[in-house]
């Protein structure tokens, strides 16, 4: 993605030397070993359009929710491109950082634009990180709600922390059942619901969580939402669950998961979706091992807790 004539993936056998992750091998020349230049394999890098279908395999667009901004945000599928970051949020912070390491592409969980624009200026903070990202050739995949809903999403993967057994979509998809909004399932045996926060609260690596209801009870069902999932409250009691887990919920989405007998687990929008761009990082990267792959490694939760003295 940027502008430069080494984005030929056969530009670097007339430049010396190529990337470390264009090169499978380094084989000298043995017919010409004392005067030639070094041969390389080359191993091709991919198209931007070509990462985009492996991401929309792992993340397929149609599972996103109708309000949703998802898929290529910014940039043209034409290039090829060897740098990845993903990201939770695109801040100015992850920004920064995806210009100075060279990215390519950033998929972003949150998509960045996600309300239209009229102006693309440094007068707002989305003008100026684009601008900023157009200006380096970086381009923006989003996967958001497909993401989450995915076989592979980050509802599947906190079920599979949370070891729940006979895990089906909260909503499931009309085209494909399988998958779908949310997920949920049983708690391990006699697992309680202050038990369930304990096991996702280290799985996640947070220092604690919130948890409303009765925190002795059994689990039982449960149903996960990750990132923000008050609004769902009255579908996932009406679909049996006795327990709601995600990231945060406001106080009345709260009290009205309680008077319906749900108990809430909310461990914070950061730490319920983060780990899982780390995941896909991952995921991409051995579907695609021209690429190089990274999560950003400066983005943290903007959300910590700050302990007063009297609870030292
Ligand atoms: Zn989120």
């Amino acid at each position: 993605m940027r502008p430069s004539t080494s984005r030929c993936p056969f530009a670097h056998a007339a430049r010396s030397p190529p990337p470390a992750s264009c090169l499978q091998a380094r084989v000298p020349d043995a017919s010409a070993a004392s005067e030639s230049a070094p041969v390389y394999d080359l191993v091709l890098m991919p198209t931007l359009s070509t990462v985009i279908t492996e991401l929309e395999q792992l993340a397929p667009l149609q599972l996103a929710a109708d309000w949703d901004n998802v898929g290529l945000l910014v940039g043209s599928k034409r290039p090829t491109i060897d740098r990845v970051m993903t990201c939770l949020t695109l801040t100015a912070d992850v920004a920064r950082e995806a210009v100075a390491e060279q990215a390519d592409l950033i998929v972003s969980h949150h998509p960045l634009p996600f309300r239209p624009v009229n102006q693309i200026t440094d007068a707002s903070a989305t003008g100026g990180i684009l601008l900023e990202l157009l200006s380096a050739g970086i381009a923006v995949w989003s996967g958001h709600t497909a993401w989450d809903s995915a076989a592979e999403g980050i509802n599947a993967s906190l079920a599979e922390k949370l070891s729940l057994q006979d895990v089906s979509p909260i909503e499931p998809d009309t085209a494909t059942p399988a998958v779908g909004c949310g997920r949920m399932g049983m708690a391990p045996a006699s697992s309680t619901v202050a038990e369930l926060a304990q096991t996702l609260a280290a799985a996640l690596g947070c220092p604690g969580c919130h948890v409303a209801g009765p925190a002795d009870r059994p689990a039982g069902r449960v149903g996960i939402v990750c990132g923000s999932g008050g609004e769902l409250v009255a579908e996932v009691a009406a679909a049996g669950c006795q327990t709601l887990v995600t990231g945060e919920i406001k106080l009345h989405n709260a009290l009205d998961a309680t008077a319906r007998g749900l108990a809430v687990i909310a461990v914070g929008h950061h730490a319920s979706e983060r780990f899982a761009m780390e995941q896909l990082a991952d995921r991409l990267a051995s579907r695609l091992p021209a690429l190089h792959c990274w999560a950003s490694a400066t983005e943290t939760d903007p959300l910590v807790w700050l302990p007063t003295p009297s609870s030292l």
